[in-house]
């Protein structure tokens, strides 16, 4: 079995690899070629949240499991909230073929899914950037947007301000004016994309413009909440799978309030293999609820794990 140590993963994997991998597992979804096994996510108390997350993916010859969590008291101690290994087994025989750190991979993932969603239903002409959040994920978000669309400003939004400079310094090192905004500044942006812990909605349906599109990327857990649940029902919606985002993400208060229904969301894979609509006039609001599935990690950890046995920077055992 392969080790991949969360230290190798930053020059095995670019944002472009992340990009290609979870667009290819979200169409595979959306062909019934790979889906995901049910998510099994604890809480712990004080915020802290651990689980699986795992599934099979035939066409690309992967099954396997995250197991991790977040854990918001790490941070004081000099690590990040997220932590998770990835565990990938042969479909076939269900030996392990490689254990891989999951902490970078699940920010390049995220962040991924994210761009693709900007990418495939944003107005082509996008040129204001909003993010809600600034916490670790915040700088791999915005990174990834910048790469599918010119955006000209970035104005952001954080319930704690003073984390805001740290995302002012990325948006600086791409080149792009920052500019810290209340909430209802977020009518001038074209996209917004929401990536916070919070346990309740910030951002409501009057801050968000006509003709926006939304990835609301925070919600992964029952209880959180990032958006009014208004904004849904306003919303042409979109999700990487529907079962999560009407249990875990952020499609569950709109669910349980009445407003939308499971049938109102389409898979991103859908759009993405020609086999559903995107946006469908440029005054539409889309909304991409992205909860984050078990496909998605064992998609990038298998990347890594091949790009590290081809250059023999990973450890071999046997067990
Ligand atoms: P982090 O701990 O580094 O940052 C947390 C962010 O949430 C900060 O911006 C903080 O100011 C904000 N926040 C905290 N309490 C809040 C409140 N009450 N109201 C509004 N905002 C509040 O976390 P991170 O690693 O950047 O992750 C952000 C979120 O994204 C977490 O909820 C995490 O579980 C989730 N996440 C989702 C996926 C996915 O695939 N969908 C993947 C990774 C992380």
């Amino acid at each position: 079995m392969l080790i991949v140590p969360e230290a190798e993963i930053a020059g095995l994997l670019t944002p472009e690899d992340a990009f290609a991998a979870i667009e290819a597992c979200f169409a595979a979804m959306a062909r019934d070629e790979a889906y995901n096994f049910p998510v099994v996510r604890e809480a712990l108390g004080e915020g802290r949240q651990y689980g699986f997350k795992s599934g099979l993916d035939r066409a690309g010859g992967v099954m396997g499991v995250k197991s991790g969590g977040y854990f918001p008291g790490n941070a004081a101690r000099g690590m990040i909230n997220h932590q998770s290994v990835v565990l990938l087994f042969d479909p076939e025989s269900g030996r392990p073929t490689a254990l891989v750190g999951g902490n970078l991979l699940t920010a390049l993932r995220t962040a991924a899914a994210s761009a693709i969603s900007i990418d495939r239903l944003a107005r082509k002409d996008a040129r204001v950037l909003g993010i809600v959040g600034a916490g670790h994920q915040s700088q791999f978000q915005l990174r990834a947007a910048a790469r599918v669309r010119d955006f000209e400003k970035v104005i952001a939004w954080n319930y704690h301000p003073d984390m805001l400079p740290k995302l002012g310094v990325v948006a600086e090192e791409l080149g792009l004016p920052f500019e810290p905004v209340q909430l209802d500044g977020m009518r001038a942006a074209d996209v917004i994309v929401t990536i916070t812990s919070a346990p309740a909605a910030s951002l409501m349906d009057a801050h968000v413009s006509p003709g926006t599109h939304l990835a609301c990327m925070g919600t992964d857990t029952k209880g959180k909440q990032e958006v009014e649940p208004a904004l849904l029902a306003r919303a042409r919606l979109f999700t990487d799978e529907v079962a999560q985002s009407v249990t875990i993400g952020e499609a569950q208060h709109a669910i349980a309030a009445g407003l939308i229904r499971a049938e109102d969301i389409t898979p991103l894979g859908a759009v993405i293999a020609g086999l559903a609509e995107g946006r469908r006039s440029d005054d539409q609001i889309t909304l991409f609820d992205g909860t984050g599935v078990g496909l998605q990690d064992l998609a990038v950890a298998q990347a890594a794990a091949e790009r590290a046995r081809a250059r023999g920077v990973a450890v071999e055992i046997a067990i």
